[in-house]
């Protein structure tokens, strides 16, 4: 089979790609085992653990503001979060069916035989199949890491957690979450919201590594939940069906035993390379596929978009770098068009959440940048004063001299939505001037960007 594009995986990396080449009558291959399109942050990651997420905080505000006591049933909260990616699912297909004359979907597995050969293990029908492409776009994402220790096999990950029609219909009281990074913080204030008693173990002495101190500070006393720091985990011993045993080691180095209901793993993730991959792509020191700002690997036809390629593992940086690939591939392998990480916003979705974009303090006296700084305590938001969620501070960083938004970051509510606003203003070099004089929609805490800014001038 001849084509001229292969997309391998059918997440954000791949299918925003292969639409737009389709438009411009490229014919497109899309191989994935799952046979659907959505990749696993439809399958078990973003969309499902956000969906748990929006009934969670529903249920936090109910609670907190109704006075109410409601702990829903979590096989309802589960077929919620099933039916709507059903939804998505569906969606999907009928986009499929709208490029149905340029884009085909084989539900399989593929591997790199060359830069432009890919053998693909036909899911169900026990034959392969090898295809030709002109060019290659690699998007096959990335799983969680599940480290092995004695008794291991008895723990969860998100992905069972999250998944499509998980068998995860009910959970116990108690539940303990191993890790210290977005994953792990996020359902457990999703959990602890929902009404479980939640525990963070994480083996270092700080949570969220990458992200500023400065957020992780405001942010942490917000959040309520119990993190033990410096308790690595060494052995989770089965007592019963829902009663666990876990021994871990505390920050005096002696070991210690919790017992539990259920243990959640969320230790990192790592990127998931087609087999052949590897012989002939240069890899980064974590085994993802080194790329430029094109998207270019180090063969000229093959590009590799999202989490495979390390540089920003969020579903819309996979969206926007399929869209840059798909662009170099139409100007015939030139790069014409640059993905911008830094203008990517980065969100962690715990109750309440945190986001940020752009140049952040440290990175600023790194590069030696002067920097004028503008923010705002979110007890002053009227959205906030509604949900009665006073905690939080929106900082804005401008460059001394042009005022240019360089970076940003918000505490509290809506930080997801606000983010945009910011990340577009971070992405197309917006001036503290240009963001006083929008008139931002009132009431909503996108107010405070302008607000903020009306500070230094
Ligand atoms: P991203 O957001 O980076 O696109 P996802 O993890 O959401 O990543 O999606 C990656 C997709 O790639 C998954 O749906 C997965 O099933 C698919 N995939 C992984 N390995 C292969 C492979 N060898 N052949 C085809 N598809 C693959």
């Amino acid at each position: 089979m001849e084509t001229d594009v292969i997309v391998i995986g059918g997440g954000g990396g791949g299918y925003p790609a292969a639409f737009r080449l389709a438009r411009s009558g490229y014919k497109v291959v899309i191989i994935d085992p799952k046979g659907e399109l959505g990749g696993n942050c439809l399958f078990s990651g973003c969309i499902p653990s956000k969906t748990v997420r929006e009934i969670a905080q529903m249920v936090w505000r109910n609670n907190r503001i109704l006075k109410t006591s409601i702990r829903p049933d979590f096989s309802i909260v589960q077929d919620h979060k099933d039916k709507v990616q059903e939804t998505r699912f569906i969606q999907h297909r009928e986009e499929l069916k709208e490029f149905k004359e340029n884009v085909e979907l084989i539900k399989g597995t593929a591997k790199l035989l060359d830069n432009k050969t890919v053998r693909v293990d036909v899911e169900g029908e026990g034959r392969e199949i090898e295809i030709r492409g002109r060019y290659v776009i690699i998007a096959t994402g990335s799983e969680p890491v599940k480290p092995k220790f004695p008794g291991s096999e008895f723990a969860i990950t998100s992905d069972d957690l999250y998944g499509y029609k998980t068998n995860i219909r009910k959970l116990p009281d108690d539940i303990t979450i191993v890790g210290g990074g977005y994953i792990a913080l996020e359902t457990a204030t999703i959990l602890k919201s929902l009404g479980y008693s939640v525990r963070v173990l994480v083996r270092s002495g700080r949570v969220l590594k990458g992200f500023e101190n400065e957020i992780v500070e405001t942010l942490l006393p917000l959040l309520d939940i119990n993190i033990m720091y410096n308790s690595p985990l060494l052995e989770i011993r089965k007592k019963s069906e829902n009663e666990f045993e876990v021994l871990y080691s505390d920050e005096k180095g002696n070991k210690k035993s919790i017992s539990t209901g259920l243990v959640m793993l969320a230790t990192g993730r790592k990127p998931v390379l087609p087999e052949g991959a590897s012989g002939i792509l240069a890899l980064d020191s974590k085994g993802h596929i080194s790329v430029d700002e094109a998207m270019r690997t180090n063969l000229p036809n093959v590009f590799a978009t999202g989490d495979v390629n390390g540089k920003a593992p969020y579903f819309h940086a996979a969206v926007r770098m399929s869209v840059a690939a798909s662009y170099n591939i139409m100007s015939n392998g030139v790069a014409t068009d640059y993905v911008d990480y830094k203008s990517i916003p980065v969100t962690i979705f715990t109750i309440p959440p945190a986001a940020y974009v752009g140049i952040m303090p440290s990175e600023a006296k790194k590069l030696g940048l002067s920097v004028i700084e503008a923010s705002y305590d979110m007890k002053n938001d009227p959205m906030a004063q509604m949900y009665d969620e006073m905690g939080g501070v929106l900082k804005l960083y401008f460059e001394r001299g042009s005022l240019r938004l360089i970076g940003a970051w918000i505490v509290g509510v809506h930080a997801g939505f606000v983010i945009n606003e910011l990340g577009q203003a971070v992405a197309h070099g917006l001036t503290a001037r240009q963001l006083a004089e929008f008139a931002d929609q009132h009431p909503t805490t996108n107010e405070l960007v302008a607000y903020t800014a009306r500070k230094v001038l």
